[in-house]
């Protein structure tokens, strides 16, 4: 016996809505000094893939927009949509929960100098412990397996029982990005995190931070002043002027004359 056709599937004319952006911010606004705004109203969905450069002048809010996402810095208006929730509007658990799933990567690495580098690996976990097993600094197995991995990752193997402060600058920023991708974030912010190192090392840093974006499937935003290295390894270019956004698009279309409008002049040729 023939089986029944099919009822066919209704048409649909309202096509399905695109996925929310993981990070999108609406409106961001910062003023340090009332009457001041460093972050002039900012509005922009971050691509969910590859490395997202935000250029710009010393100076400008590439810092104070990349804090203001994890609540480094507290935004004075506007929203920061990170999976549909209002960072700017969260606090207490819900905010830590959240919080744990922006990896950030400073400049002057932030690490615990005294410790070892397998210590400050680890404590890129400490937002999930209980509040007594990160006193004791107790960590499960599966966080140990996962730094020596990640320690494999960065090239940092036989340097896991050394201090931190025993590093080269390099090695340093290389156990920051671990102790970041420790956090198994769903985005990574990186702020200048080349800005410390001589040039071959930064070209070295901007390949481990591709390597995460294409092996981990994740944002990374990275403020960054060197226009070369951004236009190398970014897929996605933000420029800001004046704490206002006045490029957005890939790097190929950055031309001289955007770059004279964002940078006023100013020597962005490194
Ligand atoms: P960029 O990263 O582009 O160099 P920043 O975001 O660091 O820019 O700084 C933007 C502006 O905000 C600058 O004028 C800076 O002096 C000011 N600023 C940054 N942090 C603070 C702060 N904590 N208090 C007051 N002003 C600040």
């Amino acid at each position: 016996m023939a089986a029944e056709p099919a009822a066919a599937a209704p048409q649909t004319l309202v096509p399905a809505s695109p996925a929310p952006a993981t990070l999108e911010i609406r409106g961001l606004t910062k003023e340090y000094r009332r009457g001041t705004p460093v972050l002039r109203g900012i509005s922009l969905a971050f691509p969910d893939r590859g490395i997202t450069a935000v250029i710009g002048p010393s100076g400008t809010g590439k810092s104070t927009l990349i804090r203001c996402i994890n609540r480094l810095v507290e935004p004075t208006a506007g929203a920061i949509l990170f999976h549909g929730a209002d960072m700017a509007r969260l606090s207490g658990r819900a905010l830590r929960e959240h919080r744990r799933r922006i990896g950030m990567v400073f400049q002057e690495y932030n690490l615990v100098e005294r410790l070892t580098v397998m210590e400050n690996v680890l404590s890129g976990r400490l937002g999930y412990l209980s509040s007594w097993q990160a006193f004791l600094r107790r960590y499960p197995p599966q966080d140990i397996a996962m730094a020596w991995e990640l320690l494999d990752t960065v090239g940092l193997t036989q340097y896991a029982n050394r201090r931190a402060d025993a590093l080269s600058g390099g090695q340093r920023q290389r156990v920051g990005i671990a102790r970041a991708v420790m956090q198994q974030p769903d985005i990574l912010l990186a702020d200048e995190p080349t800005s410390s190192l001589d040039p071959k090392t930064s070209v070295e840093i901007m390949e481990l931070l591709a390597g995460i974006t294409d092996t981990r499937h994740i944002p990374v935003i990275v403020n960054i002043h060197n226009v070369p290295l951004a236009k190398r390894f970014a897929s996605h270019v933000i420029g800001m002027a004046g704490g206002a956004i006045v490029y957005n698009g890939p790097p190929g279309g950055l031309t001289d004359d955007h770059l004279n409008q964002i940078y006023g002049g100013e020597d962005w040729q490194e």
